[in-house]
């Protein structure tokens, strides 16, 4: 990387077969071919996952907020969802007018777990949103078990984890529906843009009307049935999409790779706590991650600031939901912030080192040397 960038956090990989599809939505993506590139884009996703059925949303909050309102997710029910995430999570738990719960996560996955589920349970739970976070994997057969045991919707949010596994299965295929997200910061990127999947016929057909206006297929022109959403996604940014599908399995070995070298240049702090893979999963690492040794000195805010000073840019580890003022007037965050206390230290100490797809080895060689010299030992 030339010498004066900052050594980026996330940022895409972009090679000619995505200009070439790109300028050819461009010339030809209209008319009676404005559905193709989405079209193809859906179908490759659908393959890449394993599901029946996939369609292309303007980002994966939009494929969320559609998830739960074709379950009619709404006032008085409650949603359970990890503690740490990004918001985007749980905030179509609120656009549908249900109220989140916040569950707690497992230290060493980081994410949620079908016990922390079960602890949350009420009679006005109706669905649970798992997120495999920074490209790790819950339990999810057994989440999906109790779900199904007890008659709840399962979305697995995959936003951060195309390209990991589960015993073989591609994550985004355990729920009733799955989500991903193509933001530019994400391994597969339209620079905005989303994707829900199911194998489930009903839910799929439900999708499809809600996102286009409440029109019915085969409903006579401009002739709507409900007041519903448009979240279609252009035939430009499927043509990107379907590019960068294509090489989904070279985008996810240079995340794995960046993981790798990290732990090489750092293999003398045997104290650091990378992205794990738990029993079972093959973790596409979104975003390389560590853990500091928790004390004060290693606050994940001082050493962000540390490295930025040097060019370097990290990202915190999420806030817990339950601390952002968002939330604060939530009776399930006051909970959740009492008792999930290793949960919330390993986001207090917890930052994402850059990982962006063109980083070289040089570039990671200098955030660990920035990073020796700024994070502290274990007391
Ligand atoms: C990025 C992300 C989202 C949201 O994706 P958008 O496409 O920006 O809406 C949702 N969930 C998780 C876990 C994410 O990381």
């Amino acid at each position: 990387m030339a010498s004066g960038k900052r050594i980026a956090i996330a940022g895409p990989s972009i090679g000619p077969q995505e200009i070439a599809y790109v300028t050819e939505a461009v010339e030809t993506g209209w008319y009676e071919h404005a559905n193709d590139f989405p079209a193809r884009f859906e179908a490759a996703m659908a393959a890449q996952v394993g599901v029946r059925f996939a369609v292309a949303t303007p980002s994966c909050t939009s494929a969320i907020h559609l998830a739960l309102a074709a379950r009619r997710i709404g006032p008085g029910d409650e949603v359970i969802v990890p503690d740490l995430t990004w918001i985007a999570s749980s905030a179509p738990i609120t656009y549908v007018g249900a109220t989140p719960v916040f569950a707690d996560c497992d230290p060493e996955t980081w994410c949620i777990t079908a016990a922390a589920i079960e602890r949350r349970l009420a009679p006005r739970t109706k669905a649970i949103i798992a997120v495999d976070l920074y490209g790790s994997m819950p339990q999810l057969e057994e989440i999906r078990r109790l779900a199904d045991a007890r008659g709840l919707f399962l979305i697995e949010d995959a936003a951060e984890a195309i390209g990991s596994t589960l015993g073989g299965r591609a994550a985004g295929s355990f729920g009733h529906a799955g989500v991903f997200s193509f933001h530019g910061s994400k391994t597969v990127t339209t620079g905005e843009g989303g994707m829900f999947v199911t194998d489930d016929p009903a839910l799929l057909e439900r999708v499809r009307f809600l996102r286009d206006h409440g029109r019915a297929p085969g409903e006579k022109m401009f002739w709507n049935s409900e007041v519903a959403f448009k979240y279609r996604m252009s035939a430009l940014q499927a043509a990107l999409g379907l590019a960068q599908v294509e090489r989904v399995n070279e985008l996810v070995e240079k995340k794995r790779q960046i993981l790798s070298w990290y732990r090489e240049e750092l293999a003398d702090l045997p104290w650091l706590t990378f992205n794990v893979e738990p029993p079972g999963v093959r973790n596409s690492v979104w975003m390389t991650t560590v853990i500091f040794p928790m004390r004060p000195e290693n606050e994940k805010e001082r050493v962000i600031r540390a490295l930025g000073e040097r060019g370097i840019d990290l990202r915190p580890f999420f806030y817990p939901l339950s601390t952002l003022p968002a939330y604060e007037q939530l009776p399930a965050a006051a909970a959740a912030r009492r008792e999930h206390r290793r949960a919330h230290e390993i986001s207090k100490y917890g930052v994402n080192l850059p990982c962006a797809l063109r980083l070289e080895r040089s570039d990671i060689a200098t955030v660990a040397g920035a990073l020796r010299g700024v994070v502290a030992p274990p007391a």
